[in-house]
């Protein structure tokens, strides 16, 4: 497997689900090894943040990336589409604060992705077999890494709530399922926990054209896939594990987990790799 990066930049515009402002992206190619990174261009002179777990900021609701004051919300999206895509080099401009939510899933990076089309480097991909078992956990919300051939994904929701309870997904990770099975998932909330999100500064941006609303009816729009919720959060663990920089060869198994748990576990796959030297 080789590294690749973008075969020609990709312009996307849109509105923050967060913060509500809009922002307009613009993916480069990257040299092989140079992995992938934000450029803030709106500042002087233009910050450029990394990719890598050790700027991770926050990870409350969504994952921001910074360097000093200088931030990059929601990249979680995004940095699975990339990923998905076998996108291992980029150098991504952005005007603002935070990522364009679009649809809400990660569909519109990769159609775009596929219009740039996607060019193969010399260079191998960084993949990793996980030799032993790794678990985090915190309260009911565990994940378990276990030795595998290749990266397959299980996970479990279950919201308590009548429409959203036990959902269950489990698949092989590949460029073809992540198209088709996982990157058309979109972002869900409840109807009654938006009252708190709004004052706390968060889903400002949030509208039935970019998230999934929950009432006690059920879903406000048409559900893309029966089991929607477990989809996203799949795609949002698939980005938050990017993070690493490699390809880890395991089974995960994710149970009610967030993405400080999802960084938890990325954080202990990097030490073990680290540890053990288990490139290929
Ligand atoms: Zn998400």
């Amino acid at each position: 497997m080789h590294q690749a990066t973008l075969a020609k930049p990709i312009k996307i515009e849109g509105q923050g689900l967060h913060t509500g402002k809009r922002t307009t992206l613009t993916l480069y190619p990257a040299e092989p090894n140079s992995g992938i990174s934000f450029l803030r261009i709106d500042q002087k002179p233009p910050v450029r943040i990394e990719a890598k777990l050790e700027n991770v900021v926050s990870s409350n609701r969504c994952v921001s990336l910074g360097k000093g004051e200088i931030v990059v919300n929601t990249v979680e999206h995004l940095l699975a589409a990339l990923w998905g895509m076998g996108i291992d080099n980029a150098l991504i401009e952005i005007d603002d604060e935070e990522v364009p939510a679009l649809d809400g899933s990660a569909s519109v990076f990769v159609s775009m992705i596929k219009e740039s089309g996607i060019v193969k480097f010399e260079e191998k991909k960084r993949i990793a077999n996980l030799k032993e078992t790794l678990w985090v956990h915190k309260g009911e919300a565990h994940i378990l890494a276990i030795p595998a051939p290749r990266l397959r994904i299980t996970y479990l929701v279950d919201y308590n709530h009548n429409h959203a309870s036990e959902q269950i997904g489990s698949f092989i990770i590949n460029q073809e399922v992540f198209e088709k099975e996982i990157a058309p998932a979109r972002t869900f909330g409840f109807d009654y926990e938006l009252e708190e999100l709004l004052k706390n500064g968060f889903a400002l941006g949030g509208s039935l054209e970019n998230a999934i609303l929950i009432t006690e009816n059920g879903p406000v729009t048409p559900l893309r896939f029966e089991d929607e919720l477990v989809r996203h959060k799949i795609l949002d663990l698939i980005g938050d594990l990017s993070l690493i920089g490699l390809y880890p060869n395991c089974h995960i198994i994710a149970i009610k987990a967030s993405h400080n748990l999802h960084l938890e576990l990325g954080r202990k796959l990097i030490s073990v790799f680290n540890r053990r030297c288990q490139l290929v």
